[in-house]
């Protein structure tokens, strides 16, 4: 079996400083890779996006970002849209959108879910970003943006199929939209930092008529009856459960120390929740 070019990125280290945003432009803006891409315009196109999902409410905040590109998906809309071979996937693994062959074929630009190729209006064809491939063709191990990234995000790996599937399970690793059927070959760790949801809260307890953070207790949540999550609370009070599902109901939350215990009841919408000041209660 072949080896296929892969892209892992780890959305919990990048810090949305876009230096891999502007190494693809370095890379494209303005240089024709004939066979691979034609130039990409300098204003305008973003063949590495970066997304960013804020999450939580004062003082439980958090902003975290994402690199998104195109998927190189092995069962790819863009490639079933496109007429006269305009899109064509490599043996290994990449899909290239040919800079001649897709002239005048918007249509390819629509058929790709995750908006991810740009039109080029001057030139008239759909452009997204080709993996680098011209220059892992020459023998580079690593894209432009991967060699660029101060945060480690990136990983570049050419294996087989079996093999990164073991990668996958090993690592909790997932793709964008898996209910699409796509099939794609960038995949994303910690992506529940972008999907998912998690509640916090700040508990305290009175201690000689005096309000304290109440550090180092155990807190619980159950769903329907069945635990989910558990987290300890830091010195100053606060503790975060995460990986919980946007519109999910029927939890209940419980912080117990000896200096007493609280129980919260409630249900998530699409965002993340700050309980807000939880008080003990001597039981
Ligand atoms: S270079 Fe790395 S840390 Fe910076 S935006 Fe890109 S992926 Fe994120
Ligand atoms: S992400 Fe879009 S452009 Fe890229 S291969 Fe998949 S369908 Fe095609």
């Amino acid at each position: 079996m072949a080896s296929k070019w892969n892209l892992i990125v780890d959305v919990a280290r990048c810090d949305n400083c876009r230096v891999c945003f502007l190494a693809v432009k370095d890379e494209y803006v303005g240089n024709d890779f004939p066979g691979y891409s034609a130039a990409q315009p300098a204003q305008g196109h973003n063949w590495l996006d970066i997304r960013r999902k804020e999450r939580g409410a004062y003082p439980l905040v958090e902003a975290r970002f994402m690199p998104v590109t195109c998927n190189h998906c092995d069962d790819a809309p863009c490639l079933k849209a496109a007429r006269g071979e305009a899109v064509r996937k490599r043996p290994d693994g990449i899909v290239i959108i040919d800079p001649e062959k897709s002239r005048g074929q918007r249509q390819i630009v629509d058929a790709c879910p995750y908006g991810v190729v740009c039109w080029n209006e001057e030139r008239q064809i759909p452009q997204a970003w080709p993996f680098d491939a011209h220059l892992l063709d020459q023998g580079w191990t690593r894209t432009r943006a991967e060699q660029a990234c101060p945060a480690h995000a990136f990983r570049t790996i050419k294996v087989e199929d079996e093999e990164m599937r073991r990668i996958q399970a090993d690592e909790g690793l997932e793709v964008l939209e898996p209910g699409l059927g796509t099939r794609p070959r960038v995949y994303y760790k910690n992506l529940h930092l972008m999907t998912q949801c998690f509640v916090g809260a700040t508990v305290v307890a009175q201690v000689a008529g005096i309000e304290e953070c109440a550090a180092g207790v155990v807190v619980v949540l159950e769903q329907d009856g069945r635990e989910v999550g558990r987290a300890t609370t830091d010195a100053f009070g606060e503790f975060k459960i995460d990986r919980l599902e946007p519109n999910s109901r029927g939890y209940r939350l419980q912080a117990a120390a000896p200096a007493g215990r609280c129980t919260v009841q409630f249900d998530l919408d699409e965002e993340s929740r700050y309980l807000g000041v939880l008080t003990l209660a001597a039981a």
